[in-house]
């Protein structure tokens, strides 16, 4: 450990904690900078020693220490929060009204659909979000999007590492008001830092995140391309998914070729494989801190199973926050996206994996306690009431595998 070691990122990196949300550069001043390490994902370096106020931000926000409580630090949030689903003010399954977004966005385009609204409307004067990387077509960078047109560049979901707060500290200082989109994980992050930092509050209206899976490695998507027979300095552009529901991977050459994959194939032997340990434990996959939190609508099988059959998009919407719910009722007015109440039970059969991770996050987290491994802080994420809900096999499954996983890994190192 070098001298000027952060005693928080320390801790995180011995737990292999980092989700590679980028908060920790984003409030550093240069002194911590996400880089690629292997086998693919975005981690801090640090060159400087940080402040004692950047040390305490890390240690408050960082979600490999801390995850937002849906209690406590989400202003306006849902009572009464489904230790599965969160908190919602209203759940509802529909799609952006604009055919356009509807069939580029990742599932109905909701999110999408709204962020336009957002622009249209005058909320905010710009949405900071992911999108394809031109010099790397694989990878992530942020964009500022102004129009709907800008806002569709960034549709999609992107299967790979993306650090939205890495420049957090520069977008709040600029002065303008813009939406903020994120996995899970980063807008805890960003939930976090508002506790601490006034301008959260004031210059990020809106804040929308998705149901996270988890974040794979490059090295996933890498497979991906390698699966498709393209050799990877060929490939100019890449989607992960998206044009139509779930859509399929593609990849673009620079001989102008295209090679597609389904996206049962893609995610499911490629991309599912190379997922992060952060997300393994991950208390709050479901966006349950954002203003609204989208999410595929899948169909189920009859044994229950999305089928991924393609068909027209359909996205999940819960309203979160009183915020939110009154944005969403605004966007519903406009026509900007259109949406049909639904149940909260109705979610497991959308979302079985969902629903059986957060109910074995208790088991895994206390693999890794008796392993003496640091886990993140998760008070008021009802991972507690979320694992009564698991049956016995579940619960011996989620507990003896991770610490089989674990105990076989510190063998190897
Ligand atoms: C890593 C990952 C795992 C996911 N796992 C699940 C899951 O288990 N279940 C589920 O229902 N949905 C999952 N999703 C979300 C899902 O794919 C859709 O994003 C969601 O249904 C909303 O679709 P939409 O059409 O409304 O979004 P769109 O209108 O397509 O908008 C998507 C927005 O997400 C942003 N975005 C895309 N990729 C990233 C990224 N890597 N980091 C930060 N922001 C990003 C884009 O910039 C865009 O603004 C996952 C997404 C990602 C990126
Ligand atoms: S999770 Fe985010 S804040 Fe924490 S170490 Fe990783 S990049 Fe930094
Ligand atoms: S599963 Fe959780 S930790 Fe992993 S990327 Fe998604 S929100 Fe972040």
């Amino acid at each position: 450990m070098k001298a000027f070691a952060s005693p928080a990122l320390q801790r995180v990196a011995d737990g292999n904690l980092c989700s590679g949300c980028g908060l920790c550069a984003g409030i550093s001043r240069g002194a911590v900078a996400m880089t690629m390490r292997d086998p693919g994902f975005a981690r801090p370096v640090q060159s400087r020693p940080l402040s004692p106020t950047m040390e305490t931000l890390v240690a408050e926000a960082c979600p490999g220490l801390a995850v937002a409580s849906w209690d406590t630090d989400v202003p306006g949030a849902a009572r009464g929060p489904d230790p599965l689903w969160g908190p919602a003010l209203s759940t509802s399954v529909g799609h952006a009204t604009d055919p356009v977004l509807r069939f580029a966005g990742a599932s109905g385009g909701a999110l999408s659909g709204l962020l336009a609204h957002a622009l249209a409307s005058g909320l905010v004067e710009a949405v900071l979000h992911v999108e394809p990387d031109p010099d790397d077509p694989l990878g992530n960078r942020m964009r500022w999007s102004r129009t709907g047109a800008e806002v569709e560049a960034g549709s999609g979901s992107r299967y790979a590492p993306s650090s939205p707060l890495a420049a957090i500290d520069g977008a709040l200082a600029a002065g303008r008001r813009f939406a903020f989109v994120g996995k899970p994980c980063d807008v805890s992050a960003l939930r976090r830092l508002a506790l601490h930092d006034p301008r959260v509050a004031a210059r990020v209206p809106l804040i929308l995140s998705f149901y996270c899976g988890g974040l794979p490695s490059r090295r996933g998507a890498v497979g991906v391309v390698a699966a498709m027979g393209v050799s990877l300095t060929e490939v100019t552009g890449f989607r992960y998914r998206g044009n139509g529901w779930p859509g399929l991977a593609r990849a673009v050459t620079s001989r102008g070729e295209e090679r597609t994959m389904t996206y049962a194939q893609s995610w499911g032997e490629h991309l599912s494989r190379e997922v992060q340990f952060r997300c393994k434990i991950c208390p709050d996959a479901v966006g349950a801190s954002a203003d609204i939190a989208c999410a595929d609508a899948w169909f189920g099988d009859a044994d229950g199973y999305p089928t991924f059959d393609e068909q027209d998009g359909r996205s999940l919407i819960q309203a979160r926050t009183e915020r939110g719910q009154a944005f969403l009722e605004d966007a519903l007015r406009a026509a900007a996206v259109v949406a049909e109440p639904i149940d909260v039970s109705a979610i497991e059969a959308m979302q079985p994996f969902q629903a059986r991770r957060k109910r074995a996050i208790r088991y895994r987290v206390a693999a890794c306690k008796v392993l003496g491994r640091p886990v993140p802080e998760m008070r008021g994420t009802r991972v507690a009431e979320a694992a009564r809900q698991a049956p016995l096999g579940e619960r011996l499954r989620a507990f003896f595998g991770t610490l089989r996983r674990l105990a076989r890994k510190s063998a190897r190192s």
